[in-house]
C-alpha cells in the first residue's frame, strides 16, 4: 500500500489548486477523481474545434488580485466581457439591468428619466423586502420584475419569487449607465484553450486517478490527511437525511451554421420555453479566427431541474432545512475530525471560481501553519 500525505477527493479547481500547492511543497499527494477528466464542472471538451463548457458556460471574474495573478500562471485569459442578452417573446433586452434596457423597456434615454420611472414603480413596496420579488420590483420597478425576472427565476428555482431569499437577485448589477458588462469585477476572461487544460496544468506532476470513486477505494489508500470536496452527505451515508441540489439538464447540438445566436448567452425570460438560457459556445473564444471560422456551431439549451439522484449536484438550495441539515453535517464533521470538506460541495455553498481558488489558498496556508 502506497502512503500519501495528501489524499485530495476530486479533481476540480479546488482539488487542483491544493494538489498544485502541496506537490510544490514536496508532499506525496493523490487526487481521486470519479470522473474521466478532470476540471470538475468548469471542464471544457474541444467538440471539432469549438471548446464546449459541458457543465454550463463558465466565465472566470474577480476582484482579487492574488487570485487572478494565480490562475495566469497557468492559462493566457481572452478579454471576454460577459453581455447576455434577454429574450422575452419577440422583445430583447440587454443585461445586467441598465440604461440599455431602460432604453428597451421605456423609451427613456437619460438617467434620471430611468431612475423616476424605477422610482414610481417601486412604491408598492413599502418597508423592507421580505421576499425575491419584493426585492427585484424595489431594485428595478414591476416592468421589468415581470418581464426579465419573474418567470425566469422562477423556471431557475422551481419556487414563486415570493418563495425565495432577497439575495439572489441582489447579485446582478444595476446601473444607470450605458454598461451591459454583467460583472463589477475588475479582471474577467476565460482561457484560451479551455478551463482543462488551466486544470492539466496545475495537475502536473500530481498522481490523479480518474474514473475512480473514493468510496472503492478508501479502505485500499494509506493517507495522513483527506481533503473531500465531493457532497458531505454522501460522504457520511447520508445519516441525518439528503441535502437537496437544483440540478440542470443540458440539451447540446451541434449544428451545421457559423453563427447560431449572436452572442454567447441569451436568457429566455418567459414561459413559452423550459429552458432558461441558451449558450452558443464558439463566442466564448470570439477573438480566436481558428474556432470562429468553424463551419458550424455548438449550442446548448439549458434546462433547470430538481436534482434527482444520478443527476449532477450544481446549486445548494438557499433554504431553512438545507441550512440545518448542513450545520448537522458539518458538526458532526467537527467531531470526526479525519477529514477535511471543501469546495462547492463540501462548504455546500454556491462558490464562484475565484472564490473557489482563494478558499484553496487559504485552506493551503492553513495547513501549512
Ligand atoms: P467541482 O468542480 O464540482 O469538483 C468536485 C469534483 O469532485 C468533481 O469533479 C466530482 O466528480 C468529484 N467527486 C465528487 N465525489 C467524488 C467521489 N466520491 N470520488 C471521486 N471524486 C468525486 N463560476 C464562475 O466563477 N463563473 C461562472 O460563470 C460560473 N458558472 C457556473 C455555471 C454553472 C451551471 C455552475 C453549476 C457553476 C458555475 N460556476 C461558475 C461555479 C464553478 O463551477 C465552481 O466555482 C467550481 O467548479 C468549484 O470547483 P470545486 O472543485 O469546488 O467543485
Ligand atoms: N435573473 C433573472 N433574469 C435574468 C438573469 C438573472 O431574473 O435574465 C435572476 C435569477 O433569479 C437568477 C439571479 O438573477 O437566479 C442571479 O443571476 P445569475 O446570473 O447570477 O445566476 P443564475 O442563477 O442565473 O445562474
Amino acid at each position: 500500500m502506497t502512503a500519501y500525505d495528501l489524499v485530495i477527493v476530486g479533481a476540480g479547481l479546488f482539488g487542483a489548486v491544493v494538489a498544485h500547492e502541496a506537490t510544490k511543497a514536496g508532499k506525496r499527494v493523490l487526487v481521486v477523481e470519479k470522473r474521466p477528466h478532470v476540471a470538475g464542472n468548469c471542464y471544457t471538451e474541444d467538440v471539432g474545434g469549438i471548446p464546449v463548457h459541458r457543465y454550463g458556460a463558465h466565465i472566470f471574474h474577480t476582484d482579487d488580485r492574488e487570485v487572478w495573478e494565480y490562475v495566469q500562471r497557468f492559462a493566457e485569459f481572452n478579454r471576454f466581457t460577459n453581455s447576455p442578452l434577454a429574450k422575452y417573446g419577440d422583445e430583447l433586452y440587454n443585461l445586467p439591468f441598465n440604461m440599455n434596457t431602460f432604453h428597451q423597456m421605456w423609451g427613456v434615454t437619460r438617467p434620471e428619466e430611468a431612475e423616476a420611472m424605477i422610482a414610481e414603480q417601486r412604491k408598492e413596496i413599502t418597508g423592507e423586502p421580505r421576499n425575491l420579488e419584493e426585492q427585484a420590483i424595489r431594485l428595478v420597478g414591476r416592468d421589468i420584475y415581470e418581464k426579465l425576472i419573474r418567470c425566469y427565476t422562477e423556471k431557475q428555482w422551481g419556487r414563486a419569487c415570493t418563495e425565495l431569499p432577497t439575495f439572489i437577485i441582489r447579485r446582478l448589477p444595476v446601473r444607470f449607465t450605458y454598461d451591459n458588462n454583467y460583472f463589477n469585477d475588475r479582471w474577467q476572461g476565460i482561457p484560451i484553450g479551455g478551463y482543462t487544460a488551466m486544470a492539466e496544468r496545475m495537475l502536473d506532476g500530481v498522481e490523479v486517478r480518474l474514473n475512480t470513486d473514493w468510496f472503492d477505494i478508501r479502505g485500499q489508500v494509506e493517507a495522513d490527511r483527506v481533503i473531500f470536496t465531493g457532497p458531505i452527505d454522501r460522504y457520511y451515508d447520508f445519516c441525518f437525511g439528503k441535502l437537496e441540489y437544483r440540478s440542470l439538464k443540458f440539451d447540446t447540438v451541434d449544428l451545421p451554421v457559423t453563427n447560431f445566436q449572436g452572442n454567447a448567452v441569451i436568457n429566455h425570460t418567459d414561459s413559452a420555453e423550459a429552458y432558461t438560457r441558451v449558450i452558443e459556445h464558439k463566442h466564448f473564444a470570439y477573438d480566436q479566427a481558428d474556432v470562429m471560422g468553424q463551419p458550424h456551431s455548438v449550442v446548448s439549451y439549458e434546462y433547470p431541474k430538481t436534482w434527482e439522484e444520478g443527476d449532477e449536484p450544481y446549486y445548494p438550495v438557499n433554504d431553512e432545512r438545507n441550512r440545518l441539515l448542513y450545520q448537522r453535517y458539518r458538526e458532526h464533521a467537527e467531531q470526526d475530525g479525519g477529514v477535511l470538506f471543501a469546495g462547492r460541495l463540501g462548504a455546500y455553498q454556491y462558490l464562484d471560481m475565484d472564490d473557489t481558488v482563494r478558499a484553496a489558498l487559504d485552506l493551503w496556508r492553513k495547513l501549512c501553519e
